[in-house]
């Protein structure tokens, strides 16, 4: 991974803020969506969690009750099918998402 790679400033603002409300968490909070980049409360929007396991790879899931530890993603329901398409995921996380998640992602669209 290159080390000059340029981060967006309003992702790191994002995360420093997610950090420190990690131990109050606030539902009622807005949240980004990582495909149309609107903002809308969190509670409406769908949020992927990523965890750094044991041996040190990351995990994802669908957090689907919005409390779970790590980083979260967000995407707002119609924003689902670009995100797939796009593997908007990837970039948000800045690594390879698994193909199953964005297959779960899927049977949120279809419902
Ligand atoms: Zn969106």
């Amino acid at each position: 991974m290159p080390t000059n790679q340029k981060e967006p400033n309003h992702l790191d603002r994002n995360e420093a803020k997610r950090r420190d409300l990690a131990h109050a968490h606030k539902p009622q909070k807005e949240r980004i969506c990582c495909v149309c980049r609107a903002k809308d409360l969190a509670t409406t929007r769908i949020r992927i969690a990523r965890i750094k396991s044991a041996d040190g790879s990351y995990n994802y899931s669908i957090d689907k009750s919005g409390n779970a530890n790590g980083r979260g993603a967000y995407v707002c329901p119609t924003c689902i099918d670009q995100c797939i398409k796009k593997r908007a995921l990837n970039r948000t996380f800045k690594g390879n998402v698994p193909q199953e998640i964005y297959s779960e992602l899927l049977n949120f669209v279809k419902q």
